[in-house]
Protein backbone atom coordinates (compact mmCIF):
# COMPACT_ATOMS: atom_id res chain seq x y z
CA UNK A 1 0.00 0.00 0.00
CA UNK A 2 1.19 3.79 -0.57
CA UNK A 3 0.68 5.39 2.49
CA UNK A 4 -1.89 8.13 2.42
CA UNK A 5 -3.41 7.07 -0.48
CA UNK A 6 -7.00 6.38 0.26
CA UNK A 7 -8.08 9.84 1.53
CA UNK A 8 -11.53 10.83 -0.02
CA UNK A 9 -12.97 14.26 -0.27
CA UNK A 10 -16.60 15.33 -1.46
CA UNK A 11 -18.07 18.50 -2.13
CA UNK A 12 -21.25 19.02 -2.66
CA UNK A 13 -21.40 16.21 -4.29
CA UNK A 14 -24.62 15.22 -6.17
CA UNK A 15 -26.21 12.30 -8.12
CA UNK A 16 -29.28 12.54 -10.14
CA UNK A 17 -30.01 9.76 -12.56
CA UNK A 18 -30.63 9.42 -16.11
CA UNK A 19 -34.35 8.43 -15.06
CA UNK A 20 -34.92 11.75 -13.07
CA UNK A 21 -34.15 10.37 -9.74
CA UNK A 22 -32.22 12.19 -6.98
CA UNK A 23 -29.98 10.14 -5.45
CA UNK A 24 -28.12 11.90 -3.45
CA UNK A 25 -27.28 16.08 -2.78
CA UNK A 26 -24.81 18.36 -1.54
CA UNK A 27 -22.82 15.62 0.40
CA UNK A 28 -19.77 17.06 1.81
CA UNK A 29 -17.37 14.17 3.01
CA UNK A 30 -13.66 14.24 4.30
CA UNK A 31 -12.39 10.76 5.21
CA UNK A 32 -8.69 10.71 6.06
CA UNK A 33 -6.18 8.41 5.31
CA UNK A 34 -6.14 5.34 7.50
CA UNK A 35 -9.16 6.67 8.89
CA UNK A 36 -12.07 3.61 8.87
CA UNK A 37 -15.92 5.73 8.57
CA UNK A 38 -19.22 3.71 8.25
CA UNK A 39 -22.44 5.12 6.68
CA UNK A 40 -25.80 4.50 7.81
CA UNK A 41 -29.49 5.69 6.82
CA UNK A 42 -32.70 4.39 5.40
CA UNK A 43 -33.40 1.85 2.56
CA UNK A 44 -32.87 3.65 -0.88
CA UNK A 45 -31.03 7.00 0.62
CA UNK A 46 -28.36 6.58 -1.44
CA UNK A 47 -25.33 4.93 0.30
CA UNK A 48 -24.77 2.64 -2.51
CA UNK A 49 -24.90 5.24 -4.91
CA UNK A 50 -21.99 7.45 -2.63
CA UNK A 51 -20.04 4.13 -2.51
CA UNK A 52 -20.23 3.71 -6.14
CA UNK A 53 -19.57 7.35 -6.75
CA UNK A 54 -16.30 7.19 -4.55
CA UNK A 55 -15.75 3.74 -6.49
CA UNK A 56 -16.02 5.62 -9.82
CA UNK A 57 -18.42 3.26 -10.83
CA UNK A 58 -20.84 6.00 -11.74
CA UNK A 59 -20.48 10.04 -12.08
CA UNK A 60 -21.33 12.64 -9.96
CA UNK A 61 -23.81 15.03 -11.92
CA UNK A 62 -22.95 18.00 -9.60
CA UNK A 63 -19.62 18.69 -7.07
CA UNK A 64 -16.47 17.34 -6.38
CA UNK A 65 -15.02 13.94 -5.55
CA UNK A 66 -11.69 13.05 -5.31
CA UNK A 67 -9.76 10.51 -3.80
CA UNK A 68 -6.28 10.77 -3.00
CA UNK A 69 -6.74 14.11 -5.04
CA UNK A 70 -7.68 12.13 -8.16
CA UNK A 71 -10.87 11.60 -10.05
CA UNK A 72 -12.63 8.14 -8.86
CA UNK A 73 -12.02 7.32 -12.37
CA UNK A 74 -8.31 7.51 -12.38
CA UNK A 75 -7.80 6.33 -8.51
CA UNK A 76 -10.12 3.00 -9.84
CA UNK A 77 -7.42 2.48 -12.97
CA UNK A 78 -4.55 2.49 -10.84
CA UNK A 79 -6.13 -0.08 -8.89
CA UNK A 80 -4.02 -0.70 -6.14
CA UNK A 81 -5.64 2.92 -4.92
CA UNK A 82 -9.28 1.24 -4.08
CA UNK A 83 -11.31 -1.99 -3.66
CA UNK A 84 -14.50 -2.79 -3.15
CA UNK A 85 -16.22 -5.73 -1.47
CA UNK A 86 -20.13 -6.22 -1.85
CA UNK A 87 -22.48 -8.23 0.12
CA UNK A 88 -22.63 -11.18 -2.45
CA UNK A 89 -19.10 -12.30 -3.12
CA UNK A 90 -18.95 -12.54 -6.68
CA UNK A 91 -16.60 -15.41 -6.74
CA UNK A 92 -15.82 -17.33 -10.12
CA UNK A 93 -17.72 -20.82 -9.51
CA UNK A 94 -15.00 -22.03 -11.42
CA UNK A 95 -11.84 -21.39 -9.68
CA UNK A 96 -10.47 -21.83 -6.70
CA UNK A 97 -10.10 -20.04 -3.61
CA UNK A 98 -6.53 -19.43 -4.24
CA UNK A 99 -7.13 -18.14 -8.37
CA UNK A 100 -10.41 -16.02 -7.49
CA UNK A 101 -8.03 -14.39 -5.24
CA UNK A 102 -5.54 -13.83 -7.82
CA UNK A 103 -8.30 -12.28 -10.27
CA UNK A 104 -7.10 -8.79 -9.84
CA UNK A 105 -2.96 -9.37 -10.36
CA UNK A 106 -3.51 -11.22 -13.41
CA UNK A 107 -5.60 -8.78 -14.50
CA UNK A 108 -2.97 -5.93 -13.79
CA UNK A 109 -0.56 -8.22 -15.63
CA UNK A 110 1.47 -9.34 -12.06
CA UNK A 111 4.12 -12.37 -12.97
CA UNK A 112 3.02 -15.42 -11.58
CA UNK A 113 5.93 -15.99 -8.92
CA UNK A 114 5.10 -12.29 -7.46
CA UNK A 115 1.14 -13.04 -7.64
CA UNK A 116 1.80 -16.68 -5.62
CA UNK A 117 3.43 -15.04 -2.97
CA UNK A 118 0.37 -11.86 -2.74
CA UNK A 119 -2.09 -14.44 -2.31
CA UNK A 120 -0.58 -16.19 -0.23
CA UNK A 121 -0.36 -13.69 2.18
CA UNK A 122 -3.86 -12.67 2.12
CA UNK A 123 -5.08 -16.00 1.85
CA UNK A 124 -3.03 -16.21 5.62
CA UNK A 125 -4.40 -13.29 6.80
CA UNK A 126 -7.47 -13.71 6.18
CA UNK A 127 -7.67 -17.27 7.62
CA UNK A 128 -7.86 -19.50 4.59
CA UNK A 129 -4.19 -20.60 3.95
CA UNK A 130 -5.31 -24.05 4.45
CA UNK A 131 -8.30 -23.49 1.63
CA UNK A 132 -6.31 -22.13 -1.40
CA UNK A 133 -7.57 -25.24 -3.70
CA UNK A 134 -11.01 -25.68 -2.58
CA UNK A 135 -14.07 -24.23 -4.72
CA UNK A 136 -16.42 -21.40 -3.67
CA UNK A 137 -19.60 -23.87 -3.33
CA UNK A 138 -17.37 -26.21 -0.73
CA UNK A 139 -17.08 -23.21 1.46
CA UNK A 140 -19.01 -21.19 3.91
CA UNK A 141 -21.14 -18.12 3.36
CA UNK A 142 -18.56 -16.36 6.00
CA UNK A 143 -15.86 -18.36 4.31
CA UNK A 144 -16.43 -17.10 1.09
CA UNK A 145 -17.10 -13.49 2.29
CA UNK A 146 -13.09 -13.37 3.94
CA UNK A 147 -12.05 -14.89 -0.09
CA UNK A 148 -14.16 -11.62 -1.38
CA UNK A 149 -11.81 -9.45 1.05
CA UNK A 150 -8.75 -11.28 0.22
CA UNK A 151 -9.51 -10.47 -3.07
CA UNK A 152 -10.23 -7.05 -2.21
CA UNK A 153 -6.70 -6.84 -0.16
CA UNK A 154 -4.34 -8.65 -2.31
CA UNK A 155 -3.81 -5.78 -4.09
CA UNK A 156 -2.91 -3.67 -0.90
CA UNK A 157 -5.56 -1.13 -1.69
CA UNK A 158 -5.39 2.07 0.47
CA UNK A 159 -8.93 2.95 0.57
CA UNK A 160 -11.15 -0.22 1.13
CA UNK A 161 -15.35 0.25 0.36
CA UNK A 162 -17.17 -2.47 1.78
CA UNK A 163 -20.89 -2.14 0.70
CA UNK A 164 -23.32 -3.89 3.20
CA UNK A 165 -20.83 -6.93 3.24
CA UNK A 166 -22.33 -9.00 6.05
CA UNK A 167 -25.69 -8.59 5.67
CA UNK A 168 -26.24 -11.87 4.30
CA UNK A 169 -24.66 -13.52 7.67
CA UNK A 170 -25.82 -14.89 10.65
CA UNK A 171 -25.03 -12.88 13.56
CA UNK A 172 -22.05 -14.82 14.90
CA UNK A 173 -20.25 -15.02 11.78
CA UNK A 174 -20.67 -11.46 11.23
CA UNK A 175 -19.55 -10.36 14.43
CA UNK A 176 -16.35 -12.07 14.04
CA UNK A 177 -15.68 -11.21 10.25
CA UNK A 178 -15.65 -7.54 12.10
CA UNK A 179 -13.02 -8.32 14.26
CA UNK A 180 -11.29 -9.73 12.00
CA UNK A 181 -11.55 -6.89 9.59
CA UNK A 182 -10.70 -4.69 12.28
CA UNK A 183 -7.27 -6.33 12.35
CA UNK A 184 -6.72 -6.67 9.29
CA UNK A 185 -7.17 -2.43 9.18
CA UNK A 186 -4.84 -2.33 12.72
CA UNK A 187 -2.01 -4.18 10.63
CA UNK A 188 -2.32 -2.40 7.20
CA UNK A 189 -4.52 0.92 8.11
CA UNK A 190 -6.24 1.58 4.87
CA UNK A 191 -8.99 3.72 4.67
CA UNK A 192 -12.29 1.85 5.11
CA UNK A 193 -15.62 3.34 3.93
CA UNK A 194 -18.30 0.79 4.96
CA UNK A 195 -22.13 0.95 4.61
CA UNK A 196 -24.57 -1.24 7.01
CA UNK A 197 -27.95 -1.48 8.22
CA UNK A 198 -26.37 -2.74 11.44
CA UNK A 199 -25.50 0.03 13.90
CA UNK A 200 -23.63 -1.67 16.55
CA UNK A 201 -21.59 -2.82 13.76
CA UNK A 202 -20.82 0.67 12.16
CA UNK A 203 -19.95 1.84 15.79
CA UNK A 204 -18.06 -1.29 16.98
CA UNK A 205 -15.71 -0.63 13.49
CA UNK A 206 -15.69 3.01 13.05
CA UNK A 207 -14.09 6.18 14.39
CA UNK A 208 -16.79 7.81 12.74
CA UNK A 209 -20.50 7.04 12.24
CA UNK A 210 -22.26 9.20 9.52
CA UNK A 211 -26.31 9.19 9.39
CA UNK A 212 -27.67 10.00 5.79
CA UNK A 213 -31.20 11.23 5.51
CA UNK A 214 -33.79 9.71 2.98
CA UNK A 215 -34.19 10.60 -0.55
CA UNK A 216 -31.99 12.69 -2.18
CA UNK A 217 -29.25 11.33 0.52
CA UNK A 218 -27.68 13.87 2.23
CA UNK A 219 -25.18 13.71 5.47
CA UNK A 220 -27.27 14.68 8.45
CA UNK A 221 -25.19 13.92 11.34
CA UNK A 222 -21.79 12.34 12.32
CA UNK A 223 -21.76 10.53 15.60
CA UNK A 224 -17.33 10.23 16.70
CA UNK A 225 -17.32 6.97 18.25
CA UNK A 226 -15.04 7.69 21.49
CA UNK A 227 -13.31 4.05 21.84
CA UNK A 228 -9.64 3.46 21.18
CA UNK A 229 -8.31 0.58 18.87
CA UNK A 230 -7.87 -1.88 19.08
CA UNK A 231 -11.30 -2.72 20.25
CA UNK A 232 -12.04 -6.32 22.11
CA UNK A 233 -15.32 -8.07 21.28
CA UNK A 234 -16.79 -6.95 25.15
CA UNK A 235 -16.58 -3.45 24.16
CA UNK A 236 -20.62 -4.20 22.69
CA UNK A 237 -21.92 -5.42 25.91
CA UNK A 238 -20.39 -1.76 27.73
CA UNK A 239 -22.89 0.32 28.56
CA UNK A 240 -20.58 3.19 27.17
CA UNK A 241 -20.78 1.07 23.67
CA UNK A 242 -24.94 1.06 24.04
CA UNK A 243 -25.07 4.59 24.42
CA UNK A 244 -22.86 5.09 21.02
CA UNK A 245 -25.34 2.85 19.64
CA UNK A 246 -28.26 4.94 21.21
CA UNK A 247 -27.06 7.91 20.03
CA UNK A 248 -26.63 7.17 16.69
CA UNK A 249 -30.09 4.87 16.49
CA UNK A 250 -31.79 8.38 17.59
CA UNK A 251 -30.55 10.37 14.58
CA UNK A 252 -31.41 7.31 12.72
CA UNK A 253 -35.14 7.70 14.17
CA UNK A 254 -35.03 11.47 13.52
CA UNK A 255 -34.14 10.76 9.96
CA UNK A 256 -36.98 8.19 9.06
CA UNK A 257 -39.25 9.49 6.69
CA UNK A 258 -43.11 9.86 8.70
P1 LIG B 1 -29.26 2.48 -0.50
O1 LIG B 1 -27.95 1.84 -0.79
O2 LIG B 1 -29.19 3.53 0.56
O3 LIG B 1 -30.36 1.50 -0.20
P2 LIG B 1 -29.17 3.17 -3.33
O4 LIG B 1 -27.95 3.99 -3.45
O5 LIG B 1 -29.13 1.75 -3.76
O6 LIG B 1 -29.73 3.27 -1.82
O7 LIG B 1 -30.35 3.88 -4.15
C1 LIG B 1 -30.72 5.26 -3.95
C2 LIG B 1 -31.87 5.61 -4.85
O8 LIG B 1 -31.42 5.69 -6.21
C3 LIG B 1 -33.00 4.60 -4.84
O9 LIG B 1 -34.22 5.29 -4.94
C4 LIG B 1 -32.75 3.76 -6.08
O10 LIG B 1 -33.94 3.23 -6.57
C5 LIG B 1 -32.18 4.80 -7.02
N1 LIG B 1 -31.24 4.21 -7.98
C6 LIG B 1 -30.13 3.47 -7.70
N2 LIG B 1 -29.48 3.14 -8.84
C7 LIG B 1 -30.20 3.67 -9.86
C8 LIG B 1 -30.04 3.69 -11.29
N3 LIG B 1 -29.02 3.09 -11.90
N4 LIG B 1 -30.99 4.35 -12.02
C9 LIG B 1 -32.02 4.98 -11.40
N5 LIG B 1 -32.23 5.02 -10.08
C10 LIG B 1 -31.33 4.37 -9.31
Amino acid sequence: MIQGTGQVAARNVGKRFANGVEALRGIDLEVGAGEFVSIVGPSGCGKSTLLRLIAGLTRATSGNLTIAGLPPSAARRRRQDLAYVFQDPTLLPWRNVSKNVALPLELRGHDRAETGSLVERALEMVGLADFAGAYPRQLSGGMRMRVSIARALVTRPGLLLLDEPFGALDEITRQRLNEEVLDLWQRDRWTGVFVTHSVPEAVYLSRRVLVMSPRPGRILSAVTVPFDYPRVSDLRTDSAFNSVVGEVSHHLREVRPQ
